[in-house]
């Protein structure tokens, strides 16, 4: 019998059994300073239902502003977007019931891989269900004896995939080229080497340093591998992201990316030189063992898709308004990190001082989200906020008025604002 206690805030406290075995169920769920500070404040940010729709969203029963999903262009929501889901899952029913491989591949699989590929510009590309697998498939590429240089900001699927490869690890400063070089002068010539990184990061919205990883990686004959889920569609003058607005498209070897971003639904891709894509299909476990990414997700992907490329405004609005939004905020004193993109990361401090924050925001009609460690360094938390090319300018005011607001209640330790200009 294994016996359990409940602490105040209803974690399990210890288990012990009477032969003194360790328990693998003995998992303390507020080991995170976050879910510590959730239990202390009584504020979760976590796990909220809600319905969202044209940059707003009913949460609690209030209709607040959304400002904090990726749904940068504003398609999730379309109409169109819409239709195209509605028709494919009334076609083809509402799963594929199967692997790729096996009887998951339907005819809008093929099209979408191949839109994609003429999207890219790539020799071929490959559908797989999320974005989060589309990086898992690395791990069949990271073979033994190989060495992969991955960003220390990469995302946690990407840091996935390089362990379940076999491949060494090594990992290079945030956006460091120079430590990047480095660390490639220092490794074996002769082993094949891959450089991993996002294309545009996650969690404070920066870009990789494209041009100097180009050279990098050139240098040291390196292949370089860009997780483009956030960069793709928004980035660039034709929307091709990271590689687009560098003008550096040709020098990525290998892309991945996902649906549940700027194309309006979920699912993945990788997309690349065609004897690559071809030994994924068939190699990485991520594409093997799981279901196809099914009718409805496909249908809105292919419109969301079109609509993007046609409808290269909705890129111009979110950058537009996310230039607007960071010198909104940083003239409110509030620390906004510089950048260009539409996540908009606001320096907060400890876990408790987040949540708090989170929950005033909320109170002041604008959801956002709370980010703590592990996605971020511990007491280096962040409120993030999104933007959508549906916001209105009337959404913009009001999220910056809410932020004045809720760092006021929180006393959120301002930097003295710089004049505003006359
Ligand atoms: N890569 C990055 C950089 C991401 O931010 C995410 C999602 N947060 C993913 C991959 C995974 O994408 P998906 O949600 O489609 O699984």
């Amino acid at each position: 019998m294994v016996d359990v206690a409940r602490d105040g805030a209803g974690v399990p406290a210890a288990r012990r059994s009477p032969g003194g075995r360790a328990d693998v169920f003995d998992k303390r769920l507020d080991a995170s300073a976050m879910l510590r500070a959730v239990a202390e404040t009584g504020v979760s940010p976590f796990y909220r239902p809600m319905r969202a729709g044209g940059g707003e969203a009913r949460v609690d029963g209030r209709s607040v502003v959304m400002a904090g999903c990726n749904d940068y262009l504003g398609l999730a929501h379309d109409p169109r977007v819409i239709a195209a889901a509605t028709g494919a899952l009334e076609r083809y029913g509402a799963s594929c019931s199967g692997a790729r491989t096996l009887n998951g591949t339907l005819p809008l699989h093929g099209e979408l891989e191949s839109r994609i590929a003429a999207f890219l510009g790539t020799e071929d590309a490959a559908v797989v269900t999320t974005g989060l697998q589309a990086n898992l498939a690395l791990a069949a590429l990271f073979g033994p004896g190989e060495l992969v240089f991955s960003d220390a900001a990469n995302h946690a699927s990407l840091i996935d995939a390089i362990r379940l490869g076999a491949a060494r690890r090594t990992v290079y400063r945030h956006g460091d080229a120079a430590h990047l070089d480095g660390l490639l002068a220092a490794a074996d010539p002769h082993a094949a080497a891959a450089v991993v990184t996002d294309g545009m990061f996650s969690m404070d919205g920066d870009l990789c340093p494209l041009p100097a990883l180009t050279a990098v990686a050139r240098r040291h004959g390196a292949r370089l591998v860009v997780d483009g889920a956030h960069d793709i569609g928004l980035l660039g003058e034709g929307g091709r992201g990271v590689g687009e607005h560098f003008g550096l498209r040709e020098e990525i070897g290998l892309y991945t990316g996902t649906f549940s971003k700027c194309f309006g639904s979920t699912g993945g891709f990788l997309a690349g030189p065609a004897e690559v894509i071809g030994y994924l299909r068939y190699s990485a476990r991520a594409v093997l063992f799981s279901a196809s990414m099914p009718p409805a997700a496909l249908g809105a992907a292919l419109a969301a898709l079109d609509l993007a490329q046609q409808e290269p405004w909705r890129r111009d609005r979110v950058l537009r308004l996310a230039a607007r939004l960071r010198s909104e905020l940083r003239a409110s004193g509030l620390d906004v990190r510089d950048g260009v993109t539409p996540v908009v990361p606001v320096r907060v401090g400890d876990d408790a001082r987040c949540v708090r924050m989170w929950q005033a925001l909320l109170d002041e009609g604008v959801y956002t989200n709370a980010v703590g460690a592990p996605a971020v360094p511990e007491g280096g938390c962040l409120i993030r906020v999104t933007l959508q090319a549906t916001h209105t300018d009337a959404h913009l005011e009001r999220i910056v008025d809410a932020f004045a607001a809720a760092a006021r209640r929180t006393g959120l330790p301002r930097e003295t604002p710089p004049p505003r200009p006359a």
